[in-house]
């Protein structure tokens, strides 16, 4: 392969790596292309507008130098004195001449702005030749032509001047009109159009490459989704392929619990490994349970219902456990109000509730009530434990935050479950919050939409 179909390739190749190129190379030529196409087209209308406007001007001039030439054709003088008055107040006009033809057929110079051109002869070039021919065919109009000379652009305008009587030409007033100034302005504002141009390049760059880093920035946000996403995966296969040797090691330990031939150092060392068997169990449960809420894979069975049953199986589930920290476990059972939930998810968050509330208060209460407000049913977890500072409870509902002090270091805990709780209340249309004084107390207040009122008996 010859060397330049080499580098084609290799160039190719980067583009094709490196897309964000062909849109920093569209925004280059792009942007700076359209602004000088528009300052071209602009520059153009522009110049044919002053042309225009400049041709009608000694157009109309003409018209009427023309009517006082006719009646003072033969005073040389005079019109030598008009046509200075009329320069005078044109500065742009560099030649106004009367020409006549004498009896060879030449152009002789009549009278002029500049006096040393009188007597002189005019030898018209082709394109002026043209504009004679024209204003001899139709004298009651003037003939323009743009030519340049030393690199200036000149309007020439012939008219002729006819005989009163005949109509016919008898004379010719030539006029060259300068464009240098109105050229000098607009090529004064084409230089500046492209300074700003310039500025915008430059801006336009600096602009890409803070660009073409944020369009790094999102391939990489992209590629770190998609190792997030195979972290979750690979953390919810690994703890789904934990569960089944977790059970055969617990279901060991009840065997070995139950079997008498233990002695008491064998079942408190059983007991050790029990304990870590259920909190691997609900460490996975959790797991499992954030993947998942986040992929929206959990399902949710609602039914209309009065939960203070619910409430009340969870409760008696935490009897021993309150029990034997010496906690009092309190709830009052009464009638509630329909709410619609899914009973297991429900049932999974008042046992997050309570048993937070138990494992978070070393001595004391843990309190639940129910009932309703307004259009809701108010569920209130309190407790008299260690409380949690104002600062702490606004990232509660993180996942995997835990409260960092002397007093929590001993307790185990993953930090997901008031995040999946908090999910799950949301998903069940409810509202979660909290309300804690810190060595007080904390509050976990839940509130759903009543569905139904309880019939009255
Ligand atoms: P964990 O597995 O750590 O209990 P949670 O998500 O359930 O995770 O709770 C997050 C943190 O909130 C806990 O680590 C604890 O510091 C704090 N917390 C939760 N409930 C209570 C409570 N009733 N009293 C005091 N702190 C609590």
């Amino acid at each position: 392969m010859n060397p330049l179909s080499t580098i084609f390739l290799r160039g190719l190749r980067f583009v094709r790596n490196n897309p964000q190129i062909i849109y920093t190379l569209f925004l280059v030529v792009m942007i700076p292309g359209a602004f000088f196409f528009t300052s071209e087209q602009f520059l153009k209308v522009a110049r044919e507008n002053q042309d225009q406007l400049e041709r009608n001007r000694i157009g109309m001039l003409q018209d009427v130098f023309v009517l006082f030439a006719r009646e003072h054709i033969n005073d040389v003088d005079y019109l030598h004195e008009r046509i200075l008055s009329i320069t005078t107040e044109n500065e742009t006009i560099a030649r106004f001449q009367i020409l006549k033809k004498n009896a060879a057929n030449e152009f002789v110079v009549m009278t002029s702005k500049d006096s040393s051109d009188l007597g002189g002869s005019f030898v018209p070039d082709p394109a002026s030749a043209v504009l004679f021919i024209s204003a001899t065919g139709d004298p009651a109009h003037s003939y323009a032509a743009k030519f340049f000379i030393d690199g200036v652009r000149y309007w020439r305008s012939v008219r002729a001047i006819t005989a009163a009587e005949t109509m016919q030409p008898i004379a010719y007033v030539v006029t060259d009109v300068s464009m240098a100034e109105a050229d000098a302005v607009a090529l004064k504002n084409i230089r500046s159009a492209y300074i700003v141009l310039g500025f915008i390049i430059i801006f336009v760059i600096i602009l890409l490459a803070r660009q073409a880093r944020i369009i790094d920035y999102a391939t990489l946000y992209q590629k770190l989704k998609e190792v997030d996403q195979m972290k979750d995966d690979f953390v919810s296969m690994a703890a789904h392929e934990l569960r089944s040797p977790l059970s055969i090691i617990r279901g060991y330990t009840e065997m070995l619990t139950e079997s008498e031939k233990l002695s008491p150092s064998g079942e408190t060392n059983l007991k050790h490994i029990d304990d870590a068997a259920v909190h691997l169990n609900h460490l996975i449960g959790d797991i499992l349970d954030v993947a998942k809420l986040q992929e929206g894979r959990m399902t949710f069975r609602f039914e209309a219902r009065d939960v203070s049953n619910d409430i009340k199986e969870v409760m008696d589930s935490f009897v021993r456990v309150a029990f034997d920290k010496g906690l009092a476990l309190l709830y009052e059972k009464k009638t509630l109000p329909f709410i619609s939930v899914d009973p297991d998810r429900f049932h999974q968050v008042m046992i997050n509730l309570i048993g937070n509330a138990i494992k978070y208060t070393p001595a004391g209460e843990v309190h639940v009530t129910a009932s309703s407000e307004k259009e809701s049913l108010v569920i209130r977890v309190s407790d008299t434990g260690m409380g949690i500072s104002a600062e702490n409870q606004q990232k509660l509902f993180q996942k995997f935050y835990r409260v960092k002090s002397a007093e929590t270091e001993e307790i185990t805990g993953t930090g997901l479950g008031l995040w999946i709780t908090s999910q799950m209340v949301k998903t069940m249309h409810g509202d979660i919050a909290v309300e804690s004084i810190k060595g007080k107390g904390t509050d976990f207040i839940l509130r759903f939409p009543i569905v139904k009122e309880t019939p009255t008996q």
